[in-house]
């Protein structure tokens, strides 16, 4: 039986042919530097993903072809055709992130497929979890997407390897490699995994958790009376929770001061006023801060605390002059 000629399969190499963990520490580590270019150099030692090679061969044994399609850097071009040739994976087309395209990878992804694949129907695209943009997007045209997780296992040896499919609490199914030779643990991984839902979800849940509190924070500043802010929607989504943070700083602040005022003004009348009106012009100051970018700037050492209230109050009293 031969497929639809204009049928194909996507897959790409980094995380799911070519499993990758060996060589992440060049993009995650103390240094906190990415080093693209060490982590690209090191693609000839990946171990291949070897029942997925046996999945991608059944289907250009079905006549569908195979296209590699990858974020990964043109400039290993020849390292990359070298581990293809060594684990004999066989292909139809090999696309690689031209050198110098510092685009994310979904803008080269889907260039290329709008590009050179039009009227392809694409039969299955297999996408690694670091590229959920890529994922997303592939679920919004109707093509049906298998994500790979991380690699599981201590990755000791790399004789034993299983590719083990998760459905995860969310029904959504992930593809795991695992590799290492404490195999006798998989099964209780698979099972926490399971109870989890999918990395996709994951991010999906985050996303609307941020925006449920950025509401809430936009909310609780129009309820003050504090003007809107001025920026990007992302910027003031996340400055509104500094400001409420910080007015929250600022209500503790004054409670404290409603609660020693008398004893206070007993004391020291002159400098007890001076304080009180000091917090005062500090908190208009505060509030007349509409910049979004000027709270993210600020956000350190602004906390919803007495300690944080008088911290922001002193800085802003003494860099404006107050005291
Ligand atoms: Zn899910």
């Amino acid at each position: 039986m031969t497929a639809d000629a204009r049928e194909i399969v996507i897959c790409e190499l980094d995380g799911v042919l070519a499993l990758i963990e060996h060589r992440l520490h060049h993009l995650y580590n103390d240094t906190g530097e990415r080093n693209w270019q060490a982590f690209h150099a090191a693609c000839g030692g990946d171990m291949p993903n070897l029942p997925l090679i046996q999945r991608l061969n059944q289907a250009r044994a079905a006549g569908t072809p195979v296209v590699l399609l990858s974020g990964r850097g043109a400039e290993v071009r020849a390292q990359t055709l070298q581990w293809l040739h060594d684990w004999q994976i066989a292909h139809d087309a090999l696309w690689l992130r031209p050198e110098g395209d510092r685009r994310p990878a979904l803008a080269f992804k889907a260039e290329v497929i709008e590009r050179h694949y039009p009227g392809s129907r694409i039969r299955r695209v297999y996408e690694s979890a670091h590229h959920l943009d890529v994922a997303r997007w592939h679920a919004q045209q109707g093509t049906p997407c298998t994500l790979f997780g991380p690699n599981q296992g201590n990755g000791a040896t790399r004789e034993q390897f299983e590719l083990k499919t998760v459905r995860h609490a969310c029904e959504h199914v992930m593809l795991y490699p695992f590799y290492g030779d404490d195999d006798y643990a998989w099964e209780d991984r698979c099972g926490q995994l399971a109870a989890g839902t999918c990395l996709l979800c994951q991010a999906g849940e985050a996303e609307a958790e941020r925006a449920r509190q950025a509401a809430a924070a936009r909310l609780a500043a129009q309820a003050r009376g504090l003007p809107p802010l001025e920026g990007s929607e992302r910027q003031v989504a996340w400055a509104e929770g500094v400001r409420l943070s910080a007015f929250g700083g600022l209500d503790k602040v004054n409670a404290w001061v409603a609660r020693v005022d008398a004893q206070a003004e007993a004391e020291d009348p002159d400098h007890w006023r001076a304080v009180k009106q000091g917090i005062a012009r500090a908190a208009d100051y505060l509030a007349a801060q509409t910049e979004a970018r000027w709270w993210i700037d600020h956000r350190h050492g602004i906390s919803n605390s007495l300690d944080g209230g008088r911290a922001l109050v002193n800085a802003v009293a003494e860099q404006e002059g107050y005291f």
